[in-house]
C-alpha cells in the first residue's frame, strides 16, 4: 500500500512564484499561479520532488 501521491514543484514563469501539486495533478493541461492567476501548461515548469 503506498500512500505517498507524487509531489510536484510548479515554478510560474511570470511572478516566478513556486508552489507543489500532487502527482493526480497531472494530466491536467493548465495550472493557476495562485500568486499572480497567470495560467499556463503544466510541462513548462515542473520539477519532481521524490
Ligand atoms: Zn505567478
Amino acid at each position: 500500500m503506498n500512500m505517498m501521491a507524487d509531489i510536484f514543484w510548479v515554478q510560474c514563469p511570470k511572478c516566478q512564484g513556486r508552489w507543489y501539486c500532487e502527482g493526480d495533478m497531472k494530466g491536467v493541461s493548465n495550472v493557476v499561479c495562485p500568486f499572480c492567476l497567470h495560467d499556463f501548461p503544466q510541462e513548462e515548469s515542473l520539477e519532481k520532488v521524490k
